[in-house]
């Protein structure tokens, strides 16, 4: 079976690397010439909407994903006439615009902080005045890792923030003073089988994911796994899907869904019985799915910018490194550090270790 992937990032590249077990190939379309997951497949490279690649593309593949939200809906659906495309482009479509994303949440009874669409300048006063400042405005499309995202303090600031802004669709939220962010991934195959992670609880620093962590027991995970399955019943949905949350007082706000593997979930590679890369193989091809168990206890932090010298790194004890094979760059994620233990304890003291050693590098170690 060869399974396509629109992006060839570190996602299709974990993809990958948990595909080939099953004796899956695979082929990558990316308009990056030195795209991380090119080494591991057959490469397409050039524009998403590029007709003669979407062709070899539905012409190789047994079933099409992808990688990341922003890939052009009209090449998603276009391949999906041609070939098995999960998840589907509707639920694809729900995702690459975040006003419908959370009307979305509302129909289903998701909370989710404040928010209101922001066109015009009026627009946005409105939106002072009803969300209450600080607020935070997001563009309703092609958002990632905090990219595209402006926080208003005060009412002084309206007119002039709004001139430097790009003339786009904007949304604008209520700022949520979160007790914590935290993540549930989920899993739904063609088979309609379902599957929930352990909830993680997740760092952000700058707008991007820094330190995740699992929680095997947390009290907020039967809430966080409702929401989730809601969207997986609603969305008809066949693949993996991450729902970000935070946690103010008891209850959760949903702040985004991602329709695809997810970096709050990188480790279930070593933390679980079957990771959400295999999961996500497993369930668009129609396998049963692997069992979501925990396998000790386990963290994740990103390496952001730089990657920590692997040598001293790897004489750690519990520790695993994922080099993307991406040249480095500040702000970019070019690695992920997975910390495993037998008990939550010992995770600490390792995972102390580790961001000990973080110190000195652009991807210091926040706990
Ligand atoms: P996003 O791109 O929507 O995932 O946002 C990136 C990060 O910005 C989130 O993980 C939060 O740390 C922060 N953030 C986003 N929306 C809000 C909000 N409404 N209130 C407070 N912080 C937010």
């Amino acid at each position: 079976m060869i399974v396509g992937i629109l992006g060839g990032g570190q996602l299709a590249r974990m993809l990958a690397l948990a595909g080939y077990p099953l004796g899956l190939k695979f082929v990558f379309l990316d308009p990056t010439a030195d795209a991380c997951a090119f080494p591991l497949g057959e490469a397409l490279h050039g524009s998403y909407n590029d007709k003669h690649l979407l062709d070899r593309l539905a012409e190789r593949a047994d079933v099409v994903t992808y990688e990341f939200e922003n890939v052009p809906t009209d090449a998603v659906q276009s391949l999906s006439r041609r070939v098995p495309v999960y998840p589907s482009p509707e639920a694809l479509a729900f995702k690459q615009d975040r006003l419908r994303e959370k009307l979305l949440f509302q129909e289903l009874g998701i909370p989710t902080p404040l928010f209101h669409p922001v066109d015009t300048l009026r627009d946005l006063e409105e939106a002072a005045t009803r969300l209450g400042l600080p607020m935070v405005l997001k563009t309703r499309s092609q958002g990632y890792d905090g990219k595209g995202q402006v926080v208003i303090e005060q009412t002084d600031d309206l007119k002039s923030v709004w001139e430097h802004m790009d003339k786009v669709p904007w949304m604008a939220e209520k700022y949520v003073a979160f007790v914590r962010e935290v993540s549930a991934i989920a899993v739904r195959s063609r088979r309609g089988e379902t599957a929930f992670y352990a909830l993680a609880e997740n760092i952000h620093r700058h707008g991007i994911l820094h330190l995740s962590r699992s929680c095997p027991r947390d009290p907020m995970a039967s809430l966080a796994r409702q929401y989730a399955e809601r969207l997986l019943t609603r969305l008809d949905y066949v693949g993996v899907l991450a729902l970000e949350l935070f946690q103010v007082g008891d209850g959760l706000l949903a702040n985004e869904f991602a329709p695809r593997v997810h970096n709050s979930g990188h480790w279930t590679i070593e933390g679980t019985e079957t990771s959400q890369f295999e999961n996500h193989l497993r369930s668009i091809l129609g396998l049963p799915l692997g069992s979501t168990a925990a396998v000790g206890s386990v963290a994740m932090v990103n390496c952001i910018g730089d990657l920590p010298d692997p040598t001293r790194l790897l004489s750690l004890e519990g520790v695993h490194l994922h080099d993307y094979g991406k040249p480095t760059r500040p702000g970019r994620k070019v690695g992920h550090v997975t910390v495993r233990a037998n008990d939550d304890k010992s995770l600490q003291a390792r995972l102390d270790a580790v961001c000990e050693l973080l110190k000195g590098s652009a991807s210091k170690c926040f706990q």
